[in-house]
């Protein structure tokens, strides 16, 4: 394991984070990747992630990557580290009531929609404008905005997957220049998988989320 999250450390630029999807892997795995000196993991369920958090150390950063119920986000408000995946204005609501619960504030990155496939979950761009445009994001004010997210479509056609990180690029510097030109706290592009990884460095990301090529197949 040791050679393979080298491998990638080595690749990536050092501003770029790595975050580990350890998501069905058991927690030995997590500790072996723990001990190489990796502190950031992406989980996607969130009884999953509760049941880690508990038993693996204080110091891990827990992202959540998955589909968020809402009915969920109190299990994971307290000690979660960057919520990837918000996709609806209600689930930003929800975090933000818990997030107030709690006395802190949750950071989150706002997840589009920029794959062909019609099951990737995600903002579009028309749809965001029009809340931001009737609400402005201060109004969420336990919510630390620090960027966006998006998955490719699943695809070998470089092309394809260029374009549409390129696209989430896009959205990323429009938004920072439209609603958060003076939070520097929203830089984040967290884009690229085990797939894609490369491209989506070449087009921007500054987040790699990457599970299989670390960790071996689900
Ligand atoms: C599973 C998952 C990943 C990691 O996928 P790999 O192909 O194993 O690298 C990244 N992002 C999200 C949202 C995921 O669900």
């Amino acid at each position: 394991m040791k050679e393979l999250f080298n491998h990638i450390y080595s690749s990536i630029p050092k501003e770029t984070t790595l975050v580990a999807v350890s998501k069905t892997k058991p927690l030995e795995k997590i500790e072996e990747a723990y001990n190489i000196g990796q502190r950031d993991f992406g989980e996607n369920k969130v009884q999953e992630l509760t049941e880690k958090q508990q038993v693996l150390p204080n110091d891990i950063n827990w992202h959540f990557i998955g589909h968020l119920q809402r009915n969920k986000v109190k299990f994971i408000a307290p000690f979660v580290y960057l919520i990837h995946s918000v996709d609806s204005i209600r689930l930003l609501n929800e975090i933000n009531k818990c997030a107030t619960k709690n006395n802190k504030k949750i950071s989150c990155l706002l997840q589009f929609h920029i794959a062909k496939e019609e099951s990737k979950f995600g903002f579009s761009i028309d749809e965001l404008y029009n809340e931001f445009n009737n609400t402005s994001p201060e109004k969420w004010d336990h919510i630390n905005f620090t960027g966006v997210m998006g998955m490719a479509t699943f695809s070998d056609n470089k092309e394809i997957v260029q374009s549409e990180f390129k696209k989430l690029r896009l959205i990323f510097e429009k938004l920072k220049n439209d609603f958060f030109k003076d939070n520097s706290n929203f830089k984040t592009i967290s884009m690229g998988m085990s797939q894609d990884y490369e491209i989506a460095i070449q087009e921007g990301s500054n987040m790699i989320r990457v599970g299989s090529a670390l960790f071996g197949k689900r």
